[in-house]
C-alpha cells in the first residue's frame, strides 16, 4: 500500500515538474503579428500562451477604434460630426467622445498650438496622400478662419459634440493612434499577457519587460534619415515613447519640402527649430498629443511644458543636431550616431 503511494506522489510530482517546464517555454514564445492599419504599419509582438487570443482582439479593437475616429472614409462618427457643422449636435461613442476631449484638453494647454479642428486646413494639403498639393493663400485664409478648439461644444452626459461654425471639422490623426496603443495594452493585460509590444508607426508602447527579465530596447528614429535609422536607444519596460518630426509625411514641390504638422494660426506647416519630438510617458494617448504640440511650440517652450507634467519626459532634437532631454531620461538615452549631441 504504502510503495503504491509513494509511485503515485512519485508520478504526480514528475507530472507538475513537465507542466511547469511546458507552460515555462509557452510564457518565452514569442509571437508576432503585423498590419496595416490607421494609415500605418502596425507590428506587434507579445510572449505567452495568451497571446494570438488577444492579438485577435487586439487588432479587432484598432480596426473599430480606426472606423470610428477616421476623416478618410465616409460613415465614421468623425465625418458625421464635420458634417453636421453648424448646424446640430451628433451624438457619437464613449471612445471617440473622450479622445475628442483629451484632444481639447492639450489645446487648451498650448494655448490653441495643438488644435484637433484643423481640419480644414489637413485637407486642403491632403499631404501623405495621393494628391497633395500646395494650396493658394486664398484658399488657406479662408480655412483657417474655420479653426478654433473653443467652438467646439461637449456634452458629457448625452455625449454629443457639436462644431459651432459651419465648414469646422475635426481630425485626430494627432492623438488617435496614441489612444489605440493605450487600448491594446490593456487588452493583452486582459488577457494576462505580461510582455508584449506594440508599434504604430511612430508610437511604440510595452507592457512589462521582454520573456528573459530584460528591458525593450527602442530606436530613436533618425530624422534626417529614411525610416528606421536609429540615432540613439532607449530601454524601457511599461512606458510609451511616442515620436513627431518633420520626416514622417511631407510633401516636395520645387525642391521645398511642406510636412503634415500645420500651424492653425497660418494654416502652413508649423515653424519650428526642432525635427523631431519625443515624449516618453505612461499613457500613449497623453504622449502622441504631446508629441505633436511640443514639436509645433519648438525647444524652448517644449521643455517648459513637460517640465511642468509629472511622469512625463522628452527627447527633442534641434537643427544643429543637439539633443535635449529632460531630467528623468538623461542618464538612459545611448546615443549611437556621432553627429548627434547631447545639449548642456
Ligand atoms: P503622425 O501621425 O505622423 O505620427 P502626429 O501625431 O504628430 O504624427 O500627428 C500629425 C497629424 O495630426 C497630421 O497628419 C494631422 O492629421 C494632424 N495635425 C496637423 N497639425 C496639427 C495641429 N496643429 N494640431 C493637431 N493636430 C494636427
Ligand atoms: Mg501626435
Amino acid at each position: 500500500m504504502r510503495r503504491v503511494a509513494v509511485l503515485v506522489a512519485g508520478v504526480v510530482l514528475v507530472a507538475i515538474f513537465v507542466g511547469a517546464i511546458v507552460l515555462r517555454a509557452q510564457e518565452k514564445r514569442l509571437v508576432e503579428r503585423d498590419d496595416f492599419l490607421m494609415g500605418t504599419l502596425i507590428q506587434a509582438k507579445a510572449y505567452g500562451r495568451y497571446a494570438p487570443r488577444a492579438f485577435d482582439e487586439v487588432f479587432a479593437r484598432l480596426r473599430e477604434i480606426e472606423a470610428r475616429m477616421t476623416i478618410n472614409a465616409p460613415g465614421s462618427e468623425l465625418a458625421a460630426v464635420n458634417d453636421s457643422s453648424g448646424k446640430a449636435p451628433v451624438k457619437v461613442s464613449p471612445d471617440t467622445f473622450y479622445v475628442i476631449q483629451k484632444a481639447i484638453h492639450y489645446a487648451a494647454l498650448t494655448g490653441g498650438r495643438f488644435d484637433p479642428t484643423i481640419a480644414p486646413v489637413v485637407s486642403l494639403w491632403h499631404i501623405g496622400f495621393p494628391g497633395a498639393r500646395v494650396p493658394s493663400p486664398a484658399e488657406i485664409a479662408s480655412a483657417v478662419k474655420r479653426i478654433s478648439y473653443r467652438n467646439v461644444v461637449l456634452d458629457p452626459a448625452e455625449k454629443t459634440v457639436y462644431l459651432t461654425g459651419k465648414g469646422m471639422g475635426l481630425d485626430l490623426g494627432a492623438i488617435a493612434k496614441g489612444y489605440a496603443a493605450d487600448e491594446a495594452i490593456s487588452i493583452f493585460k486582459k488577457h494576462q499577457v505580461g510582455s508584449a509590444l506594440i508599434s504604430l508607426g511612430g508610437n511604440v508602447s510595452s507592457l512589462g519587460a521582454k520573456a528573459d527579465g530584460k528591458p525593450w530596447r527602442i530606436g530613436i528614429q533618425d530624422p534626417l534619415e529614411t525610416q528606421s535609422t536609429y540615432m540613439a536607444t532607449l530601454e524601457t519596460t511599461g512606458e510609451t515613447l511616442v515620436t513627431s518630426g518633420a520626416y514622417e509625411r511631407f510633401l516636395e514641390v520645387d525642391g521645398k519640402r511642406y510636412h503634415h504638422i500645420l500651424d492653425p494660426d497660418t494654416g502652413y506647416p508649423a515653424e519650428t527649430d526642432l525635427l523631431s519630438s519625443t515624449i516618453v510617458a505612461g499613457t500613449s494617448i497623453d504622449a502622441d498629443a504631446l508629441s505633436t504640440s511640443t514639436f509645433i511650440l519648438g525647444r524652448e517652450k517644449a521643455l517648459k511644458l513637460v517640465k511642468g507634467l509629472p511622469g512625463v519626459e522628452a527627447i527633442l532634437i534641434d537643427k544643429d543636431r543637439r539633443v535635449w532631454v529632460t531630467s528623468g531620461l538623461r542618464s538612459r538615452l545611448q546615443i549611437v550616431n556621432d553627429s548627434y549631441s547631447m545639449a548642456p
